[in-house]
């Protein structure tokens, strides 16, 4: 499945709708987890969907904007628990379904969708 051209233009149109989208569903799920977290970043990539740094800072994709509701709140609950967890170990998977019992089947789903 192919989705959004990688172009600037559209990218700053639809930044500011991405980071409110996130901030909504970040909110939502951190009233849950009450994990810690700094910078939120929304940028234009085309390798990932989000990321989680060492500090704290997390970032996400704005295509994140065009991805079905389900898909969007996997990404976020994704990158909220690598602030608990750096890597993909059991343990991390147990905090992501916690609120998404579902996760393996969005991770499959979210795994064909290409970005060019
Ligand atoms: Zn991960």
């Amino acid at each position: 499945m192919i989705f959004t051209k990688n172009s600037r233009k559209q990218f700053l149109k639809q930044k500011e709708t991405a980071r409110a989208l996130v901030h909504e569903r970040l909110q939502y799920f951190n009233s849950l987890y009450q994990f810690t977290f700094h910078r939120v970043s929304i940028r234009n990539q085309r390798s990932r969907w989000g990321s989680c740094s060492q500090a704290g800072n997390l970032n996400f994709n704005y295509r994140i904007i065009f991805l079905p509701g389900d898909l969007v709140d996997y990404i976020i609950v994704h990158e909220l628990c690598h602030l608990k967890e750096m890597n993909h170990s059991a343990r991390f998977w147990h905090l992501v379904a916690q609120t998404i019992p579902d996760y393996a089947a969005r991770r499959r789903y979210l795994k064909k969708i290409r970005i060019r």
